[in-house]
Formats: C-alpha cells, structure tokens, sequence
C-alpha cells in the first residue's frame, strides 16, 4: 500500500520536513486547502492578489527527486488552481513557475496575470512597467474569497 495515496480511511503519512526551511515550517501563506500530497496557499503578495502557490507538503529540492505518482498529483492540483483562476478572474495571462532559488522546497507559482498589473509582460520578479491603479486590484481582491471556495469544492472529496 502506497502511503502517500491512502484510501479514504486512512490516514496520510506525515511529510518529511528540514527544520528552518520556511515552506516545512508554516504553510507559507493564506492555507486555502492542504491535501496528502501537497497544499495551496494564497500567497497575499503585493500588488499580485491572485498569486496561489501548489506547495509539496514533503520536503524535496529538485521537481526530478518527487515519485511519478506525487508529481501527477501536483500537476492535477495545479491545473484545478489555473482552470478556476481562469473562469472566476478572467485573466490577460496564467503564469506557471517552478523555481526554488530562494527557498529550494517545490512549489509552483499559479499568477494570474493582468495586462494592467505592474510588471506585465514581465515576471512578477523583473522590474515594475508601471503604476497600478489600487481599484483593479481591489476588483481582484474581492473575488479571492469566492476563488478559494472553489478550489475546495473542486479539490476536497465530495
Ligand atoms: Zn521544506
């Protein structure tokens, strides 16, 4: 029996953690739900409301050293997270991330992107193209509540 993919009944295995590693640690954000394999966060970065993160809940560096089993998972999470920022923000862009420099615990970044944000076209971590008007962001920010009710239908077993 694969303990990181248990039946109903049982009970996950706890993760694997490095003490100090800030995604071990605390959640690493707004906890939006937490699954067996991994969880999401909403990430509450400035001037990026809808900036979600699919985090591992074990401690594992590189995407390559996650099992075949836990990286479908993930990926399933992952595209549940793009899909509803999709229908319920309408997006100019998704952007997907995965890279672990600043903090070598896997996660991916699900942003969605606006043509009007501060640094659209470029990453969230290049430099700001402009001012953002504090409206467009409160527009987003008010729909965040109704984002995460939808990934936990969509994400928890009915
Ligand atoms: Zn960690």
């Amino acid at each position: 029996m694969d303990a990181r993919h248990p039946q109903p009944a049982e009970v996950p295995a706890p993760a694997l953690t490095l003490p100090g590693c800030p995604l071990c640690d605390a959640d690493g954000g707004h906890l939006v739900v937490r699954l067996p394999v991994c969880r999401v966060i909403r990430a509450d970065e400035p001037g990026f409301p809808a900036l979600y993160r699919v985090v591992l809940n074990d401690h594992v560096a590189e995407w390559s050293d996650v099992s075949d089993a836990d990286q479908a998972d993930v990926m399933r999470v992952v595209n549940t997270v793009e899909r509803v920022l999709r229908e319920l923000l309408h997006p100019t862009k998704i952007n997907l991330a995965a890279l672990g420099n600043v903090v070598p615990h896997v996660h991916w970044h699900v942003i969605a992107r606006f043509d009007w944000d501060s640094h659209f076209p470029a990453p969230i971590w290049a430099q700001p193209q402009r001012a953002v008007e504090p409206g467009q962001l409160s527009v987003v920010s008010q729909l965040l509540p109704r984002v995460d009710d939808v990934l936990r239908q969509r994400l928890l077993p009915s």
